[in-house]
């Protein structure tokens, strides 16, 4: 087992990855920036170092204070979290080299799957169903790409080899404009990422986004563990997150989900790791994969009582994964409600002090979150606040339970998102299931 593990993040993330260790007897270093002394991780861990000031660019992106840390304290391995550090090749390359466990997969396979085109590429070969596209980088004839574009049937999107977070993308609904979006985009590509290698994909108009879970070992051992939805999206942000997909069957599940699996073995992968879909007309098409833990994990805890986080810190000890495919039962239905410091109306981040902070209960709900009374949210981070989940036989009655903790939980002192949670969760085509990922937008009048 790891013996001590550098927590390289902060907030609700940090205090899970803490719990697990505490569980598993592990020792916990948490490193944190100058604004976050009272993080209650940081306050619970059994070290903590301070790597700098606020801006995270000075302190969780700060590789050599973060590997310093681990060194000062001698800690076994670095627990990366979600965002910041943990889809950075070059930082799970020096975790690695300075003699520390990353805990995540190879830089390597960071690498391949951060760069869309080698993704898709990687997907192809292992028979995973992708966007029809044009199959890897487009090339600088614009007759081929004219041809391209009339043989996949507009609309088409564009999209960056390198990009992330929503950006490097655009749509062409007509011949007329195909070219000069190429040309954009690629300029956009190489002053943005540092890469102007773009490709082309069918654009599918009305999706849904359901991705798998994956878990996969350093021998070769690989599961998944069923789907989630999280077609609720802001702004290509997810708002609500719920396991399993409404409508997906059991036999979609295995198809998909056997796929990602074979898939992890195929390129050697280890750990947790998430395959993202966009799923129109009973079709699958691979979009990405996230190399880390996500935001939603714990929906999928809910309903396979895997506890990510602790599968995470054992494959990186080594440890043979100790679930076989037959082992995992989907039961129940789960829906996490992200909870964000944020103006209802404008949707800018809404920092300040807690000056009341009360968290709903009862069977079935859980409340992953950092805050407390009197915390303070600093304005330097994501305004992501904590998540509420509720779990329970059927979706209708994790929907019920939502709305009760919905209406018990309070945050006082600062603006949530906490009405718009509510407005969602009572929504009757939300009742009804499988929304698309257009739905809240239009919903709250952006379309
Ligand atoms: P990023 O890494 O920037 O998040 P993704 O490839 O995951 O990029 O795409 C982000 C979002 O863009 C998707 O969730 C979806 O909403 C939209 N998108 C991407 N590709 C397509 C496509 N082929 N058709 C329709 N929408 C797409």
């Amino acid at each position: 087992m790891l013996e001590k593990v550098v927590i390289a993040n902060r907030g609700e993330i940090a205090l899970r990855i803490l719990r697990a260790c505490r569980e598993m007897g592990i020792k916990t270093v948490a490193v944190h920036s100058t604004a976050d002394r009272d993080l209650k991780h940081v306050r619970l861990a059994d070290e903590s170092v301070c790597i700098g000031p606020p801006s995270s660019m000075d302190s969780y992106l700060n590789i050599p204070q973060i590997i310093c840390a681990a060194e000062v304290t001698n800690a076994s391995a670095i627990h990366p979290g979600y965002g910041f550090l943990s889809e950075n090749a070059e930082f799970a390359e020096q975790v690695e080299s300075s003699g520390f466990k990353f805990i995540g997969p190879s830089a390597h396979s960071i690498r391949t799957m951060g760069d869309k085109v080698a993704a898709i590429k990687a997907m192809k070969k292992a028979n995973v169903p992708t966007v029809p596209g044009s199959d890897g980088p487009l090339g600088n004839d614009p007759e081929r790409n004219l041809e391209m574009a009339r043989e996949i049937g507009y609309p088409v999107i564009i999209k960056a080899a390198g990009g992330g977070g929503g950006r490097g993308m655009r749509v062409v609904n007509a011949e007329g404009s195909l070219l000069n979006s190429i040309q954009l985009t690629k300029t956009e590509a190489g002053a943005a990422f540092n890469n102007d290698v773009v490709y082309m994909e069918k654009f599918l108009e009305n999706p849904r986004h359901i991705e798998i879970q994956v878990l996969s070992d350093a021998h070769g051992n690989a599961i998944h563990l069923a789907e989630r939805d999280c077609s609720m999206q802001r702004k290509h942000q997810k708002v609500v997150e719920e396991a399993p997909a409404p409508g997906i069957t059991e036999e979609q599940r295995a198809f998909i989900g056997e796929r990602c699996a074979q898939a992890c073995v195929d390129l050697g992968y280890e750990g947790a790791g998430t395959f993202e879909f966009l799923y129109e007309n009973g079709e699958f098409y691979f979009i990405e994969m996230n190399t880390r833990v996500q935001v939603e994990h714990p929906v999928t805890e809910m309903i396979t009582d895997v506890d990510i986080i602790r599968e995470q810190l054992s494959i990186a000890a080594g440890s043979v994964l100790k679930y076989k495919q037959e082992d995992i039962i989907v039961r129940g239905h789960a829906i996490e409600c992200r909870l964000n410091a944020e103006d209802a109306k404008t949707f800018m981040p809404s920092p300040g002090k807690i000056t009341m902070f009360h968290a709903p209960g009862g069977p079935g709900v859980r409340v992953d979150t950092h805050i407390y009374n009197g915390y303070v949210v600093p304005p330097y981070y994501d305004s992501m606040i904590g998540k509420l989940i509720t779990y329970s036989d059927t979706r209708e009655s994790a929907i019920a339970r939502m709305q009760g903790a919905l209406s018990e939980i309070i945050i006082d002192g600062i603006k949530t998102n906490i009405d718009l949670q509510r407005d969602i969760i009572s929504d009757g085509n939300f009742a009804a299931g499988g929304t698309n990922i257009h739905y809240l937008e239009k919903k709250l009048g952006i379309h």
